[in-house]
Order: C-alpha cells, then sequence, then structure tokens
C-alpha cells in the first residue's frame, strides 16, 4: 500500500528543483540597492581641497587671481593661492609696467610668494600680501625705469623695493593688508 505512491517522488523533486532555479533567478534579477552618500561635501573632500574651499575669494577676485596667474610664469614652489586680492591687482599693473617698459611679448616671471622660508620673520610674503618678480633678465638701463613706474602705478599704498645684490629682484609689498 505505502509503495504505491512511490512513483510521486520523482514529479514531486522535479518541482522543486524548478521552484529552486524560479527561485535563484529572481533573486538575482533584484536591482541592487543604490547606495546615495548623504549630501555632505565636506565627507569626500580632501584637507587640501578643504584648505583651499577656506580661502575662497568673490567671482571676480577670483577672476583677477587667474588672470596674474595666466599672464605671469612661477617659479616652482611658489605659492600664490591666498594672496591677498589687493596684491592680485597690483600684481596686474607691474605687469603692465613690464609690458610697456620691456615689450608685449615679455613675461613676467613671480620668483616668491608665500612660500620661501628665507624672508625676515616679519616679512609681508608671510601675510599673502608681498610678491617678487624676476628683474635680472631685464636690460639693466630698463630696470630703473620699470622700478619708478611700478611706484608710480602702485601708489601709496603699496611699497616697492628693487632688492640689489646676489638675489636682485622686485619686491612688492601691501604695507595696509
Ligand atoms: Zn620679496
Amino acid at each position: 500500500m505505502k509503495m504505491r505512491y512511490v512513483y510521486l517522488i520523482a514529479p514531486i523533486l522535479v518541482i522543486f528543483l524548478l521552484l529552486g532555479a524560479y527561485w535563484l533567478v529572481k533573486t538575482n534579477d533584484r536591482p541592487i540597492p543604490k547606495f546615495e552618500p548623504p549630501e555632505d561635501p565636506l565627507a569626500t573632500w580632501s584637507p587640501e581641497e578643504y584648505y583651499r574651499h577656506l580661502q575662497m575669494k568673490p567671482i571676480n577676485g577670483k577672476r583677477v587671481h587667474n588672470l596674474l596667474i595666466q599672464r605671469t610664469r612661477q617659479k616652482p614652489g611658489v605659492y600664490l593661492e591666498s594672496l591677498l586680492p589687493a596684491m592680485d591687482s597690483a600684481g596686474l599693473k607691474v605687469i603692465h609696467v613690464y609690458h610697456v617698459v620691456v615689450g608685449d611679448d615679455y613675461t613676467p616671471v613671480i620668483t616668491s610668494g608665500n612660500d620661501y622660508p628665507y624672508h625676515a620673520r616679519n616679512s609681508k610674503h608671510y601675510f599673502n600680501a608681498a610678491i617678487d618678480f624676476r628683474i635680472v633678465d631685464v636690460p639693466m638701463k630698463l630696470r630703473k625705469q620699470i622700478v619708478e613706474s611700478c611706484t608710480e602705478r602702485l601708489g601709496p599704498r603699496f611699497r616697492v623695493l628693487w632688492e640689489r645684490g646676489a638675489k636682485e629682484h622686485l619686491h612688492v609689498e601691501l604695507i595696509e593688508p
């Protein structure tokens, strides 16, 4: 009597196998849940990016700064990222003076911003209020003219120094930041 139903085992096993296969296919069909990171930019910023973000300037100031970078070459290692906006504008005036005196083809070189560790300790360089321009590649007879024109163009808010000697350069600083 019991053995009468043995033949049913095979079809039942087949049904279970089919159900199992169906279940596996459905499981794989389910979309992988998407992970949406919370809207917190700081969570994904590198320390450097965040630091730059803190130093962000108004749009127009940023444009002036970019112009200064585009119209000059910078000695490797020169840091100008946090330069005061007044210095960005002053820098553009200095560039113009170079162009007038030396020629439009000349590209001024900035040799220092807030970077070089050998300025005097209270130097304006460390307050993002001074930049140095290369002047040794300008013919000697034109250097004085550059210094005088810069002094005149920048006015009393700025100090223009023609540093002589082994490390001759043009130093421009904001007197009252
Ligand atoms: Zn300097």
